[in-house]
């Protein structure tokens, strides 16, 4: 089961691996892997490059290294290039990690979400999105805790 949820969580990770938010690695301010908008699976056609507007530091990155063992999903680094990613935080011992702000917005509305079914509302809703996230996000002691890390992350200064 434990197996399952995780394996799940993986393929969602992979739809939201698309134009990662990076540290850069010259100046450590917020860049970008552009990925033109697809998503790893696409990702052997395509040419990915980081960019990091504050600094001008560019890389680019082949279709045929992307193909090989060096991509990897599902770690607090960007797939391609492996730099820490931006949106990072610790909670409880845990690392709360997105890609992007869309993916930080997407564990959010999960994680209220249980939090609206603890206080018993929207069961119908909660059901299905739930399951997705890793145990330890959507533990209730954690919940508010988490929603506070998330929005620090929001507003941190790029
Ligand atoms: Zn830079």
């Amino acid at each position: 089961m434990e197996t399952r949820t995780k394996h799940t969580y993986r393929t969602e990770l992979s739809e939201f691996a698309k134009d990662v938010l990076v540290e850069c690695p010259n100046c450590q301010r917020q860049a970008l892997v552009n990925t033109n908008g697809e998503t790893v699976y696409k990702a052997e056609k395509i040419k990915v490059r980081v960019v990091c507007g504050h600094c001008g530091y560019s890389k680019d990155v082949e279709r045929i290294w992307v193909r090989n063992k060096q991509f990897i999903l599902g770690e607090a680094i960007d797939p391609f290039f492996h730099l820490p990613l931006w949106l990072r935080i610790e909670v409880g011992g845990n690392l709360l990690w997105a890609y992007n702000y869309e993916h930080l917005s997407f564990i959010e509305a999960h994680i209220a979400a249980k939090l609206r079914e603890r206080n018993g509302f929207e069961h119908h809703k909660t059901r299905s999105v739930g399951a997705r996230l890793p145990r330890w996000m959507t533990a209730a002691k954690r919940r508010e805790e988490m929603l506070r890390a998330i929005e620090k992350l929001r507003s941190k200064t790029l």
